[in-house]
């Protein structure tokens, strides 16, 4: 694991929150808007939870605890995500991963399983914490648990943390990250104290973004709706951003023309339906901000032919436009033919442009 730090629009909040651990809960939900470095929160103040000598809270990065929580060797911490993201991580089998390592390697599989790694929080995961919990500390300090993503915990595996939750082991701090407190199970969130973060101002985001190296942040950064850690792993990918293929598609419907809607399907159905969904449905709210006189929030670059668009059209058919995109989003885990799903949707939505009857 590499080092964790604070994001410099979070310190504030980690030094005032790490500065009062005398009366710490066991248990934290730190929430707040995807892409904004929650994970990167939580992972940090399990080292400064564990650090020998911090500094107003915060990790000094210099003793022996730092230097095992930079190893990803620290005894005291564990990191709880599904597979799916470990594997992302890079996978390394830290001491912290025998929980996940071991299950894999059950009999049937024959110890080396080619399944799709899980994106659910197994229970045996949490089950697997119950041996550490009944050791003394290492260090004598804190244990600290690190579950993210909350929403990936299954049903059965949030029932069996709510169990440990209701008696707490002495010593341990559980810190969960979730984007969206309101899918976990309420009986587990009434045991958390919640710490909510806060999205960064949009001029510090974008200095930082720029200090990374990125270019147009403030255009990746409107695109991602403020979060910056989203806007910089979405800017590595090399793309624009405002994809190509809906900066076309707007263009077009701008002229007056109808886009090539077979061909924009074509291409955006070889990802995944949240890849392009999400950007539609901020797509609409622009648009509905617009033709209400107001500035679009997350693609500048289309705000003047969207405003051409839109002249003197009603605002009701793009309101409703915005509820069936939120529809087709919840719907769209896996369409039983993506690139049917994609060219309906674009359909729809250019249509509805078109044809959006002029204002009364
Ligand atoms: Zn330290």
């Amino acid at each position: 694991m590499a080092q964790a730090s604070f994001f410099p629009w979070h310190q504030e909040i980690a030094q005032h929150w790490l500065g009062h651990q005398e009366r710490f809960a066991h248990a934290w939900l730190i929430h707040g808007l995807a892409g904004i470095g929650k994970r990167d929160f939580a992972l940090a103040a399990a080292q400064s939870l564990l650090c020998e000598s911090p500094n107003h809270g915060l990790a000094c990065g210099q003793c022996l605890a730092c230097g095992w929580v930079e190893s990803g060797n620290h005894p005291d911490l564990k990191r709880i995500r599904p597979e799916a993201i470990a594997v992302e991580e890079g996978a390394e089998q830290d001491s912290e991963d025998e929980g996940a390592t071991e299950s894999s390697a059950s009999p049937d599989s024959g110890g080396t399983s080619k399944r799709a790694p899980s994106k659910d929080i197994r229970v045996d995961q949490i089950r697997a914490l119950e041996p550490w919990f009944n050791n003394a500390t290492h260090r004598g300090g804190w244990r600290v648990a690190v579950i993210y993503p909350a929403e990936a915990l299954t049903v059965i595996s949030a029932n069996a943390l709510l169990k440990v939750l209701e008696e707490p082991p002495p010593s341990t701090v559980f810190l969960l990250v979730a984007d969206a407190p309101d899918r976990l199970l309420p009986t587990l969130l009434s045991r958390c104290r919640r710490l909510p973060l806060p999205t960064p101002v949009f001029a510090v985001a974008q200095e930082w973004l720029e200090a990374q190296g990125v270019k147009q942040a403030d255009q990746w950064l409107a695109a991602c709706g403020g979060a910056p850690v989203l806007a910089k792993k979405q800017a590595a990918t090399g793309a624009h951003p405002c994809p190509d293929w809906l900066e076309e598609f707007i263009l077009t419907l701008s002229k007056g023309g109808m886009p090539d809607i077979g061909k924009l399907a074509d291409v955006i159905a070889k990802s995944t339906a949240a890849s392009w969904i999400d950007p539609l449905q901020r797509l609409s709210v622009d648009a509905l901000m617009i033709s209400n006189h107001l500035p679009g929030r997350y693609f500048p670059v289309l705000e003047s032919p969207l405003a051409k668009l839109l002249a003197g059209k009603s605002a009701s058919a793009l309101s409703e436009l915005s509820n069936w995109l939120n529809d087709q989003r919840r719907l769209a885990g896996h369409p039983l033919n993506p690139k049917l799903f994609a060219h309906a949707v674009l359909q729809k939505m250019a249509l509805t442009f078109l044809r959006a009857q002029p204002r009364q």
